[in-house]
């Protein structure tokens, strides 16, 4: 599989540098703690074995859990970022470009250009049945998932557009030029692992030089320059993960990515919920029916699947009424309350220790070992991409609709709605 790499030559140019730069840097820290300061200084000079021990110990043992965490970081930010598959129109528009610009055509072609259509009109368009066989998902005031016109597809709870890489990712974060590669759902707990061993690593050659600058200092030896350019090397690059450790744990706590976390206090979602069979009519929400409605269908029928912004009542009592379908049609029609959230709720916060749990896993050793994907990767659940919390029984109940939690706390079932009015 071939590696996902930056639009822009510059990026890739600098992602291509900074391995060759990180690798010069952990070989100077390694001869500067090992040569210099355990052998040189603790054991040949002070014959303190008992303290060069511990610092090589705690040296090699966040050595390698970085180095292990980064190349991890690596591949899954490479190889397995987590893509939205493209459209079959991008498919065929991306194809297109490459055989132009191997043809050199491209400058003043006006074909060249890359088109951006809006969404998929056909109401069977590919990808549709993945949201509306689920019970929530976000959408657009149509009661239809949110469109990428760059992929020409439909993008999932939580899916932006990278222009870095002009895919769209899932649960996309950032991307990092550290480890060449996009930072998303599939390599977030892997990033945190990194940056979280790089601070470690450094606070462990920043505390081992400066104690040993310190020491020679007392005993009136010259400064050693050595030992200088490595606590500079470590204090620089020490802070520099640390704060980065600090900012994506607090994400993780929030259940928010660096895209989510931009105007999150004004944020607004707007949110397809379920609505089982039987719902009672409400005047508060619009309602969409899926499948959506094929073009040759009558108004009677059509009126009766499409979205609505009437009552819910018309549009479910209508489909119920509907001759021209067959009770499979019927039992295979799915709708949906079109929901907004308050500006600034996140629908995704299931607290901070469920929060936790999505990205870094229910067991210890997940934390701490770069092995297996965050169990917010698996979007098999009926539920939703992602599970949903207490936001969405507010929002729900702010709409006059009421939803119980299951007794494991696993998130919202949609099945026992029942509207307040009745
Ligand atoms: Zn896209």
């Amino acid at each position: 599989m071939p590696a996902i790499e930056s639009t822009r030559c510059a990026t890739r140019w600098i992602t291509r540098i900074i391995p060759v730069v990180i690798t010069g840097a952990v070989g100077y820290a390694t001869y500067v703690v090992v040569a210099r300061v355990c052998s040189s200084y603790l054991i040949n000079t002070r014959g303190e074995v008992g303290a060069a021990i511990p610092i090589l110990i705690f040296y090699f043992l966040f050595l390698l859990l970085m180095v292990a965490t980064y190349i991890r970081t690596i591949l899954a930010a490479n190889f397995d970022p987590g893509l939205v598959p493209l459209g079959p129109l991008a498919i065929e528009q991306r194809s297109h470009q490459n055989s132009k610009r191997l043809r050199k055509h491209k400058h003043g072609d006006l074909e060249s250009q890359s088109y951006h259509p809006g969404p998929d009109n056909d109401p069977d368009s590919p990808g549709l049945e993945n949201f509306y066989t689920k019970n929530v998902f976000v959408c657009e005031s149509d009661g239809r998932p949110k469109w990428c016109s760059e992929c020409c597809n439909w993008k999932p709870d939580r899916a932006h557009h990278s222009s870095e890489i002009d895919r769209c990712v899932l649960r996309m974060d950032h991307y990092c030029p550290w480890v060449g590669g996009m930072i998303g759902e599939n390599s977030f707990k892997f990033f945190v692992q990194f940056t979280t061993y790089t601070a470690c690593y450094c606070a462990v050659v920043l505390g081992a030089a400066a104690s040993t600058l310190h020491k020679r200092n007392n005993e009136g030896q010259p400064l050693d320059p050595y030992l200088i350019a490595a606590i500079a090397l470590a204090a620089f690059f020490g802070l520099f993960t640390f704060l980065m450790t600090v900012t994506s744990i607090r994400y993780i706590f929030l259940n928010m990515t660096n895209v989510d976390i931009l105007g999150s206090p004004s944020k607004v979602y707007q949110l397809a919920v379920y609505l089982p069979r039987g719902t009672p009519p409400s005047d508060g929400f619009s309602v969409v029916t899926y499948p959506l409605p094929k073009p040759d269908q009558t108004p009677r029928t059509r009126t009766s699947r499409t979205v609505t912004s009437e009552a819910s009542g018309a549009s479910l009592q209508g489909r119920t009424s509907s001759p021209r379908l067959t009770a499979r049609d019927d039992l295979a029609m799915r709708s949906f309350a079109i929901l907004k959230t308050g500006a600034g709720e996140n629908p995704w916060d299931l607290g901070p220790w469920r929060n936790w749990q999505a990205v870094m896993g229910a067991n210890p050793l997940d934390w701490l070992l770069p092995i297996r994907k965050s169990p917010c990767t698996n979007h098999e659940s009926q539920r939703g991409f992602y599970p949903m919390g207490h936001v969405l029984t507010k929002v729900c109940t702010r709409y006059g609709l009421t939803v119980t939690s299951d007794n494991e706390g696993n998130g919202l079932e949609m099945q026992e709605f029942r509207n307040k009015k009745t």
